[in-house]
């Protein structure tokens, strides 16, 4: 199964996708994490990239695509894989067709989480991110108490550079022009499921569950049927 989450920055995609990877053995791949991880390593890719990210911009389609397309192809052709804020514009949603084609998948659902532009604003600027373990906390809905870990007292918090509030209004910006248009473009394609992302996060992760368990039974049955007259 091959699913994109996609939504506004914000939006729950990347905490869903850490909850179903878990409980669905998917692979979770987040472009914003692999940008990140290129940042921690020091790689040209991430030194590109940065100036891009700490604007709240879009890194460049080509770059993108490149290292999305590495990722893929180093994958288990028969692992089901789950695409955290990719694509981002058309011409990479193009480029995810192509890609998918040559390795011999198809595109199963794109999953897209409906929020309010307010509740984005307020969930993104009031989050803080441990330096050491990535744990997100947030000023108002899960402060820091006490590390899952036993580590620290929160001495490792920092704000994302991009979460801070002028950053946050230029990426819902960006989100606007460039990735709204691919709600569209999903929608012609039959693929799209709509979710309402301003629900409780289990609700969120129960919603999603069942409609990708939904997906799954149609494809076996699809498979069995094509077994069947092959
Ligand atoms: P995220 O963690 O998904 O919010 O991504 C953080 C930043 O990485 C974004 O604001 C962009 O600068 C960059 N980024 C992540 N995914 C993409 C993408 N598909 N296309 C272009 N830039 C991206």
């Amino acid at each position: 199964m091959n699913v994109i989450l996609l939504g506004p920055p914000g939006s729950g995609k990347g905490t869903q996708a850490e909850r179903l990877e878990s409980r669905l053995d998917f692979i979770h791949i987040a472009s914003g994490d692999l940008f990140r991880d290129n940042l921690k390593n020091k790689t040209r890719l991430g030194k590109v990239a940065q100036s891009y990210m700490d604007r709240g911009q879009l890194v460049p389609d080509d770059i993108t695509i490149r290292m999305v397309r590495n990722r893929l192809e180093q994958l288990d052709s028969h692992r089901s894989v789950l695409l955290d804020g990719f694509p981002r514009t058309i011409a990479q949603g193009q480029a995810l067709e192509q890609i998918l084609l040559e390795l011999g998948r198809e595109l199963s659902a794109v999953i897209y989480f409906q929020v309010p532009e307010e509740v984005i604003v307020k969930r993104l600027s009031g989050r803080f991110i441990c330096r050491e373990c990535q744990t997100p906390f947030h000023t108002e809905f899960s402060p820091f108490t006490e590390c899952p870990h036993g580590k620290c007292n929160g001495e490792f918090l920092y704000q994302r550079e991009d979460d801070k509030p002028d950053t946050v209004r230029e990426r819902l910006r960006v989100y606007i022009r460039e990735t709204r248009p691919l709600i569209e473009f999903y929608r012609r394609t039959g693929l799209l499921i709509e979710i309402d992302g301003n629900m409780p996060m289990d609700e969120v992760t129960a919603s999603i569950m069942s409609k990708i368990a939904i997906l799954d039974e149609r494809m076996s049955d699809e498979q069995a049927l094509r077994a069947r007259e092959g």
